[in-house]
């Protein structure tokens, strides 16, 4: 299989059959991100235990690169601590603006990975960072996130 063929495979397959979209119970944090220029609507909440992510969910709608990219991104994130999950943020984001285009950096981001050919479609790329920026957002400013 070609492996754009293979990339559109994973997509869809995290759209049509999502993993973490779930309601979580008593999340530590719990924020909203919309990208109007789409419709795309999701809200993210975590569960932290001493700074790691424990759990973390996603409810919400929208196009299909912006859900798959959030149940991908969840999946990331469980388990890591805060810190590298900014961490990988960053280099999701730098992926697909194509300021990242090193092959090592970008494998970290596992099937996120699948997403990389949105840095040729300027007006996707809000939908694929949606998940990834609301998660910062929230990390980096927890007391806007409760
Ligand atoms: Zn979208």
């Amino acid at each position: 299989m070609e492996l754009k063929q293979l990339y559109r495979e994973i997509v869809n397959e995290h759209n049509l059959h999502p993993v973490h979209k779930k309601t979580i119970e008593n999340p530590d944090l719990v924020m909203r991100g919309v990208n109007p220029s789409c419709g795309d609507d999701i809200t993210l909440s975590l569960k932290l235990d001493n700074g790691i992510i424990t759990d973390a969910g996603y409810e919400g709608s929208g196009c299909a690169i912006s859900q798959a990219s959030v149940d991908m991104m969840v999946d990331q994130i469980i388990g890591k601590n805060k810190e590298e999950a900014i961490r990988l943020a960053g280099v999701f984001m730098g992926m697909i603006k194509g300021e990242i285009t090193d092959e090592g950096a970008i494998e970290e981001l596992d099937e996120a990975a699948a997403l990389q050919d949105v840095a040729h479609m300027p007006a996707r790329v809000k939908c694929a960072v949606l998940g990834w920026h609301t998660m910062q957002e929230m990390l980096e400013n927890p007391e806007g996130a409760k």
